[in-house]
């Protein structure tokens, strides 16, 4: 937990020696605690209080990296239970299970599926994280981490708890720093080895959150800290006990030994159970995901919560607000009004682009307000879209002077009218409708 400026005073010397360049040793504390200045600035500190300033300077939750470059997996940091408080930093890493039973051929296909399972929406690429790789045996276990290691650029998961197994395994992937899946209380000391050797980061697993403690306390003796936590096969229902649990001890009891990312895996058979468990534990603080099913539909559901929830509540996704030309739009062209919250626009543009006429969008700014939201808060007005439409020179991209402007602001159609010297044709209240309402324009 962070410290105040007193706290950390308690632990200064107290001699105002001004060494440090500040003129007491409490002005040098209310900078430290502000993160304006560094410890090492004094010379004089005990060993007690540089321990106790680094220990309060760690986020609650430990940072873990799983993979390398771009498709590194990022997992931890957080410093929130509610996205409202401020926000959820970094999104639970989403991962798909390959049974090393599998033909390679089939795997080699699951692979190229995974690779592809990306979306565009709302103008941000989504795309999956973690390809998992599950034991039944030595030397199919190490194949099927080969054909990993070659047929995908995600971060790797290495499932298995036999020692020799993960150490052939971390041999041909160690360059990807693989999770390693998983340390318990029977090879800790072999899989702590393992970890360290490699420098690969390791999931502890531990039924009860006090053995799950116990061994991130052993896990740090022996120099391993890059942790992921997991509490075993459990019901969804005793899994959000856990996963909230944790992440109270972590942020609001500062237990430093459950600072750690969350990993859950689902066992589900059913599709849809299997989409539903995911979409829980997303949306209930896992910091990694890991399921089998690969199918379209389930990964862009998950991908579209996961983008919701990880989005700060106060600042919604925006696009720039300018003129957007849609297809071959010409001087003849129709310009459709809408805001520039991403979700707007995007929604709009994708009815645009459906009904194949080329058109002209203005996206106003309004902050990122979605058009009702907009209107009633004052920043979608008549004087916004006049003004909107001389910034961006609307009439040197069209001979024409109409506009189209969404159905829910038709009360406004009058004074825009009045404001702009532009006709105003009210179109359809819901994007759906624009098709055909561009098509018989
Ligand atoms: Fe106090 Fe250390 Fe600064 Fe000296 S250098 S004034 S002891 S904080």
């Amino acid at each position: 937990m962070a410290l105040s400026g007193l706290d950390i005073y308690k632990l200064l010397p107290k001699t105002n020696c001004r060494e440090c360049g500040f003129a007491t040793c409490l002005a040098f504390a209310m900078q430290l605690a502000k993160k304006t200045v560094g410890i090492d600035k004094c010379p004089h500190l005990s060993q007690e209080a540089k321990n106790a300033l680094e220990a309060s300077s760690q986020p609650p939750i430990k940072l873990v990296t799983i993979g390398e470059g771009e498709d590194k997996l990022e997992a931890g940091n957080e410093t929130v239970l509610f996205r409202h408080e401020e926000k959820f930093y970094h999104p639970t890493g989403i991962g798909f299970i390959l049974e090393d039973t599998l033909p390679p051929e089939e795997i080699k296909k699951r692979l190229e599926k995974i690779n592809k399972l990306s979306f565009e929406r709302v103008g941000q690429n989504l795309s999956v994280n973690l390809a998992a790789v599950r034991y039944s045996e030595n030397k199919k276990f190490a194949e099927a981490v080969k054909l990993a290691m070659d047929n995908t650029r995600l971060g790797l998961v290495l499932m298995s708890e036999d020692a020799a197994a993960m150490k052939e395994a971390l041999k041909i992937s160690a360059p990807r720093k693989p999770l390693v899946f998983c340390a318990d209380k029977n090879n800790l000391d072999e899989f702590s080895a393992l970890a360290r050797e490699f420098g690969a980061p390791i999931a502890a697993k531990a039924q009860e959150l006090e053995g799950l403690a116990g061994l991130t306390k052993e896990l740090n003796s022996k120099g391993v800290n890059d942790i992921v936590l997991y509490t075993g096969q459990k019901t969804v229902k005793d899994k959000i006990w856990d996963l909230t649990q944790i992440r109270r001890q972590a942020l609001k009891k500062s237990n430093r030994a459950l600072g750690y990312p969350v990993l859950e895996i689902i066992e589900e058979k059913d599709p849809y159970e299997e989409a539903i468990a995911a979409a829980t534990y997303i949306s209930k603080y896992a910091g990694i995901v890991l399921m089998s099913g690969i199918e379209s539909w389930q990964v862009l559901s998950l991908l579209t919560l996961r983008q919701n929830i990880y989005t700060d509540p106060q600042k919604p996704l925006q696009i720039e607000p300018k003129l957007y030309s849609i297809g071959a739009a010409g001087d003849k062209s129709p310009v459709l009004v809408t805001t520039n919250f991403s979700l707007s626009y995007y929604t709009v543009l994708g009815e645009v682009e459906a009904s194949k006429v080329p058109a002209y969008i203005m996206s106003v700014d309004t902050e990122g307000m979605s058009v009702l939201t907009a209107w009633a808060a004052e920043k979608f007005t008549p004087e916004k879209i006049s003004d909107s439409i001389k910034k961006f020179a609307v009439s040197e991209a069209v001979s024409h002077k109409r506009l189209v402007i969404p159905g829910y602001v038709a009360v406004m159609s009058g004074d825009l009218e009045e404001k702009s010297g532009w006709q105003v044709v009210v179109g359809p209240k819901e994007a759906a409708g624009i098709p055909s309402f561009l098509k018989n324009l």
